[in-house]
């Protein structure tokens, strides 16, 4: 019965994190009024089924506010944050137990817990996370008091140590990067390259919190 139900909640969690890349000549429309969108655009994420959404500016606007727009739709925000102040430690590290040197943390208002996933060349992939691992590590965090549920992500990598508090539609791009460039047992270079860039550009745009 536990098997069930966790295999359940990784088919979930798969079904949510994973975006076949969409390629270049189709056009991109707004999920909700069809408007085309440029390459830049808001996101949504439906909360209860676990998607995110393509929309347009105006579309985006409406769902600003937490809980303005109803409908089980949340806007994914454009911050990102850091803290300079704090890092895990080896030990908080290993007893999160991921078996790659890249994880990312969200608060699942559906489930009403922490979810720790992993990106794998299968998309997503949920790793136990016991409560004493979270809270006496990342979960003790200043960026993990700062999390929005479902539109957030704290994205952790080992080498270089580095903690973000990310868009979740940057733990996508993430998940569709590993699935496009994995290969073998350690990723190989061009998946370490495109991971660079990915965690390059999100420390870019990183403000101390
Ligand atoms: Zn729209
Ligand atoms: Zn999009």
């Amino acid at each position: 019965m536990e098997h069930r139900r966790e295999g359940t909640v990784v088919r979930a969690l798969r079904r949510f994190l994973v975006t076949d890349p969409v390629p270049a000549e189709v056009e991109l429309r707004c999920e909700l009024c069809a408007t085309p969108l440029p390459p830049e655009h808001p996101h949504l994420v439906q909360v209860a089924q676990r998607r995110l959404l393509c929309t347009c500016g105006p579309c985006g606007v409406l769902f600003d506010n937490p809980g303005a727009g109803g409908g089980g739709y949340a806007r994914v925000p454009d911050r990102v944050l850091t803290d300079p102040g704090s890092t895990l430690t080896d030990a908080q590290w290993d007893a999160l137990q991921i078996p790659v040197g890249l994880a990312f943390f969200l608060h699942n208002s559906v489930r009403g817990a922490v979810v720790a996933c992993y990106p794998s060349p299968a998309g997503a992939t949920e790793s136990e996370l016991t409560l004493t691992a979270w809270a006496d590590g990342i979960g003790a965090s200043g960026l993990a008091a700062q999390l929005v549920p479902d539109v957030e992500a704290l994205l952790v990598r080992r080498e270089p140590r580095t903690c973000l508090l990310v868009p979740i539609d940057a733990c996508y791009r993430l998940v569709g990067l590993v699935r496009l460039h994995w290969r073998g047992f350690d990723g190989g270079q061009e998946a370490w390259a495109a991971i660079d860039d990915l965690f390059a550009e999100l420390g870019g745009r990183a403000r101390p919190c």
